[in-house]
């Protein structure tokens, strides 16, 4: 079921099909209800009044799935863990850019991956995932997830088919392959996992084992403007919106989005355990929707000048740099296939000397922020290896190449010049 078409849902100007960018000032919003306020105000409400209690009634069988003939199409407004106007024009919203069928927002990241994967696989079931996966996600299937029964198999995100298929053996002896889990490019060691051999695998596990397992994707670091993994093989993308689509550091949030039929568990689990957003959060991603555009062009060219920039530094050894990868590799292919040629803003360089002397580099930067997190206005720097990547495994991070003196950039949207001199002063000191 697709959202019906009403005056506030329109996407066209008689035969013109209208962009996203300017369907983030107006889509899913209408002004004649609020007052003609040109904004969406915010409702700062928990509940909603029914005009009758036939009308509570019936919103009450739609959003359970019990819809009577001559009842509305959607739910009405009911209570603000289920849907709110905020929450609904950001859930319009969001669906744009991916050309989804339904979106759903989330308390974080982390809650839009949990309540995605747990209203897809039960007790018994398996999820097979790439890896490295985002820290907190990789904890969650490996660690959390198997209290409750659903078990997991993984292959290495730049793994060959036939690693795969191993992988894939190896999961069915364990169980019912309920969701394919992955993440590409992957942060910030840059492995790539290729989207349409992600559908080909679940279309010929379905064939095997009667229940296709849809493909999820964590589309974070590139962002709705790098990659749209729903035209290239996903059946569900996820993210987190405290990244680039919130853009400024300061919300936490997270997004869901694919067929509504795959979203409908997930919009019942999320009622179920409470993992929805605030009103107020809604309005501010709005407001975010409308520049995140211009504002990852403008990182994605910004962190190309300071890759460029690095690559040729004598204290530089690496630069991770997706428009780096090898002409003619694989990676190179799929990426580029998947991304359009977006490399995003998000990128990680190995300082010559090990740890101590990318420590020194880190302590010595005045305009470059020292924190965890990406995809904000300003550029922020870490140390992965001892922050968000030290709980990763020996071998792991051998395979991915980790070394003492990798730092990850996550490049805003500053005169990228600034960016520049502050980085060459402060490597003159590692
Ligand atoms: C930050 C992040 C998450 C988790 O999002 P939260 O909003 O912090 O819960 C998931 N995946 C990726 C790739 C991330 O960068």
């Amino acid at each position: 079921m697709s959202k019906p078409e009403t005056p506030y849902r329109k996407r066209a100007l008689g035969a013109r099909a209208l962009s996203p960018e300017t369907l983030m000032m107006s889509y899913g919003f209408d002004a004649k209800l609020s007052e003609g306020s040109i904004k969406p105000p915010i409702f700062q409400t928990s509940t909603f009044a029914f005009a009758t209690a036939e009308e509570g009634a019936a919103f009450f069988r739609v959003m359970g799935g019990r819809a009577q003939a001559g009842d509305p199409v959607e739910a009405g407004l009911l209570y603000s863990r289920f849907n709110n106007p905020n929450m609904e024009v950001l859930e319009d919203r969001l669906t744009l850019f991916d050309g989804a069928e339904d979106a759903l927002v989330f308390s974080s990241g982390m809650g839009a991956i949990s309540t995605v994967i747990m209203a897809h696989a039960h007790a018994g079931d398996v999820v097979l995932q790439s890896t490295p996966l985002y820290g907190g996600t990789e904890t969650l299937i490996r660690a959390i997830l198997p209290q409750y029964g659903i078990r997991s198999a993984d292959f290495f995100a730049g793994a060959s088919e036939a690693e795969i298929n191993e992988a894939v053996d190896a999961a069915l002896k364990l169980g019912r392959i309920a969701v394919i889990f992955c993440e590409t490019p992957t942060n910030p060691t840059n492995e790539v996992v290729d989207l349409a051999v992600m559908k080909r695998l679940a279309d010929e596990i379905g064939a095997r084992q009667g229940h296709r397992p849809p493909v999820v994707v964590d589309n974070t670091i590139l962002g709705p403007i790098g990659q749209s993994p729903l035209a290239h093989g996903a059946d569900i993308a996820v993210y987190s919106l405290t990244k680039y689509i919130g853009g400024h550091s300061d919300l936490i949030g997270g997004a869901a989005m694919g067929a509504s039929a795959l979203m409908a568990p997930v919009r019942k689990l999320r009622s179920g355990m409470g993992t929805n957003l605030d009103p107020n959060t809604c309005w501010m991603l709005a407001r975010s929707l409308e520049t995140v555009s211009l504002r990852m062009k403008a990182a994605f060219e910004g962190a190309r000048r300071v890759a460029e920039y690095l690559k040729g530094h004598p204290k530089v050894e690496r630069v991770r740099y997706l428009g780096f990868l090898e002409p003619g590799s694989r990676d190179h292919e799929v990426h580029n296939r998947q991304s359009g040629g977006h490399h995003g803003s998000t990128f990680a360089f190995d300082v010559a000397g090990g740890q101590e002397a990318a420590f020194r580099m880190l302590n010595a930067l005045g305009v470059l922020k020292l924190a965890v997190s990406l995809g904000g206005t300003e550029t922020l720097i870490c140390h992965p290896g001892s922050t968000t990547h030290a709980g990763v495994d020996e071998a792991l991070r051998e395979r991915l190449g980790f070394t003492g003196g990798m730092v990850r950039v996550s490049v805003g949207i500053e005169n990228p010049d600034d960016l520049i001199a502050d980085l060459e002063q402060a490597l003159e000191q590692a």
